[in-house]
């Protein structure tokens, strides 16, 4: 053994980039926007106002349904759901599941195609688990959801990033995906709606991405957790109406669309119609990696098939409502102010982002600078778009009542006009 301190140890390995792992925790949102905070003036006068993280529950407008709160209540009491859960799920939770998701397919998914998870986040780790093996690679959007990134580093998957066109409604470069892949791209990822851009896709968009992996041979893992969360004028068309050309990974949750974030449910699909999938094993791999992990609580799965009946089509009515009017509000806004612009307009999920334009704006460095002055000067916290691969960006969290919306975008306005460069 040699000497002291960590010489001769071989605790630490490097990721398939090259850097720490200890880094790939640092890219999460979580971790960015606390550097933000901390730039915030603790003695300021006026409240600290938040369009920075995707958790709008702190807002008394976004509460979830009562009849989900009392589904809850009557899983817990009705003393059935006191023991563990199977690892892959309770059978009338996955059951209700694959009824909700093939509302909107041309087949039905059955309750085997159904995995349950602890929220969409554990649905991508499994996913992302599974599918990594030594020099293998995988195509991640950018902008996307930083979660990804962070995940493959963590399984040695090497993760190379497709652009979303700002100017095309941040529709995927799909030519860049063709030019990306090659014989070891395990799947593609989209997100849609997406967060961070706001945007949905529409069919023939969807129908292209589908074409263009069933060309190169790989499988696309759907982020659907904004599902139905499209409050303009393209519907929300989920991913698995394709699985007869490519097979589909769907992965969603409650958290989004029923504003429970804490609750952490959330599900795979396997959409496979052409039983690729299966012939890949891919069903007994998801089995076999939840057997080892943990399952969200059982009274939680309990109350799914009550959740998603008792959930009258009213609230979800009431929510894209509230979701179109702060989107517009928050668009209108940006559009009067100098030094940020908004090229599409938020249509789906609760996010938009902004470029920076820093030439009108006077010895703003970058927009990881742009964020810490704001949270400093005006008490406001937004993401700065680095945290997703997007230097010099921002991305905006509008779902939040009005008035605070408001307000805050009042205080984005005049930093702006205070830091404008005097036109020469
Ligand atoms: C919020 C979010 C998730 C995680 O969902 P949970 O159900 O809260 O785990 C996954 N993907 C995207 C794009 C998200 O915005």
């Amino acid at each position: 053994m040699e000497g002291d301190g960590t010489t001769g140890w071989h605790i630490s390995r490097p990721s398939a980039r090259g850097a720490p792992l200890a880094d790939a925790g640092s890219m999460s949102i979580r971790a960015v926007l606390g550097r933000v905070f901390s730039s915030v003036d603790a003695s300021g006068p006026r409240p600290v106002l938040t369009l920075g993280s995707g958790d709008p529950t702190a807002c008394a407008s976004f509460r979830p349904p009562p009849e989900a709160e009392d589904a809850i209540v009557d899983a817990l009491r009705s003393g059935k759901h006191n023991g563990y859960s199977p690892t892959i799920g309770v059978l009338s939770a996955r059951r209700a599941i694959a009824e909700y998701l093939s509302r909107d397919l041309p087949y039905q998914l059955s309750r085997d195609d159904i995995y349950l998870t602890s929220g969409c986040c554990q649905a991508i780790d499994v996913m992302i688990s599974i599918l990594a093996q030594p020099g293998s690679n995988i195509l991640l959007p950018k902008p996307g959801f930083p979660l990804y990134e962070s995940r493959t580093m963590f399984s040695n998957l090497e993760d190379r990033h497709f652009n979303l066109i700002p100017d095309r409604g941040w529709e995927a470069d799909l030519e860049s995906v063709e030019a990306l892949a090659d014989e070891n791209t395990v799947a593609m990822v989209i997100v849609n709606p997406s967060n961070p851009c706001g945007s949905v896709y529409s069919h023939d968009h969807l129908a292209k991405i589908a074409e263009t992996a069933r060309k190169l041979g790989i499988i696309i893992i759907a982020d659907e957790v904004y599902d139905h969360l499209a409050f303009g004028n393209k519907p929300f068309i989920p991913m698995g109406i394709f699985a007869d050309i490519v097979p589909v990974i769907t992965v969603g949750s409650i958290s989004k669309r029923w504003l429970v974030p804490g609750w952490r449910l959330g599900w795979i699909a396997m959409c496979d119609l052409n039983g690729i999938l299966k012939e890949a094993k891919v069903d007994k791999l998801i089995e076999s990696y939840i057997n080892i992990t943990n399952d969200p609580a059982t009274f939680i799965q309990g109350a799914v098939p009550q959740i998603i009946a008792n959930t009258k089509e009213d609230y979800f009515m009431k929510i894209l409502n509230l979701l179109r009017n702060s989107a517009d509000l928050c668009y209108g806004k940006i559009k009067e102010t100098r030094g940020i612009t908004c090229p599409h307009k938020p249509e789906g999920s609760m996010f938009v982002m902004a470029k920076l334009d820093l030439s009108c704006l006077d010895g703003i460095q970058d927009d990881l600078d742009f964020c810490c002055r704001l949270a400093k000067e005006e008490s406001v916290i937004v993401l700065p778009g680095s945290a997703l691969g997007m230097k010099d960006w921002i991305r905006i969290t509008f779902a939040m009542d009005m008035p605070t919306l408001e307000n805050a975008l009042e205080r984005i306005k005049s930093f702006c006009q205070r830091h404008a460069k005097l036109e020469a």
